[in-house]
């Protein structure tokens, strides 16, 4: 039985102000909250809430690392650092880095590995583009980027990975997959991993991401391949986020 995990992507947002409102309203209801609880600040607010997050079930996760494990390498933050912070999770290969800063499959499967090899549980994220989904290439795409990381890491690492299913073409913008949509994209993805290993394949949590919110959430995490969410505008907002865990 795969629990529900709920992760928020911060993004480039926040304040100290509001980090500490945003955290303490969460710790407010998570007695209500099963599923597992991850939150991705910025790497500066990670001392912060790292230090609100004490003693709570709530999880700390960082938004991106660098492959190397220090040097020349101005502006990059490595998995050491994170960890230093109470860091068990890291976003890996989220569209906005795929087209904003070039990460290639290749890279980001280094930064899987990276993570791994850190005792760090890589979320990665795959999806397609709207006009990859309209030319019929979403199986294609989602199989190119999964296939990069298992020939790198192996499918046997899975067992460590949790995999963001993010339609590129939803993030952010309000459209969200229908519960249809999403649930064929992960079956697609759970019979990839199974084709090389089925225990791995039952047993890896894939989480949908893309304008989840609190009205929709719940259908989308009781489909039975969807095991959780990642969500960026939606985690922003204490009682939103609390509402999106609280689902499936
Ligand atoms: C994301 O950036 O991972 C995401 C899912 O964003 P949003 O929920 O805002 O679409």
């Amino acid at each position: 039985m795969r629990r529900t995990i709920v992760a928020g992507n911060w993004k480039m947002n926040a304040s100290k102000e509001s980090v500490d409102e945003l955290i303490l309203g969460i710790l407010s209801g998570m007695n209500e909250v099963s599923s597992e609880v991850v939150v991705c600040p910025s790497f500066p607010y990670l001392s912060q809430v790292e230090d609100l997050i004490a003693d709570s079930q709530v999880k700390l996760g960082a938004q991106n690392l660098n492959t190397n494990s220090s040097g020349a390498f101005t502006g990059e933050v490595s998995a050491n650092m994170i960890k230093e912070f109470g860091v068990g999770h890291v976003i890996v290969g989220h569209s906005e880095r795929r087209s904003f800063y070039g990460e290639t499959n290749a890279l980001v499967a280094e930064k899987v590995k990276t993570a791994l090899d850190n005792n760090l549980t890589p979320l990665l994220c795959v999806g397609e583009s709207l006009e990859q989904r309209e030319a019929g290439e979403t199986e294609a795409v989602v199989a190119e980027q999964i296939n990069a990381v298992i020939e790198l890491v192996g499918v046997g690492a899975f067992s460590n990975i949790i995999i963001a299913y993010e339609p590129v073409w939803a993030i952010g913008t309000g459209k969200t997959a229908s519960p249809e949509q999403a649930q064929a994209a992960h079956l697609f993805i759970r019979t990839l991993l199974g084709e090389s290993n089925e225990n791995i394949a039952q047993n890896t949590h894939i989480l949908y991401g893309g304008s989840m919110n609190a009205a929709n959430a719940n259908e989308l995490i009781t489909c039975a391949d969807i095991d959780g969410g990642l969500i960026g505008g939606a985690s922003l907002k204490a009682e939103d986020f609390l509402q999106i865990c609280k689902a499936g």
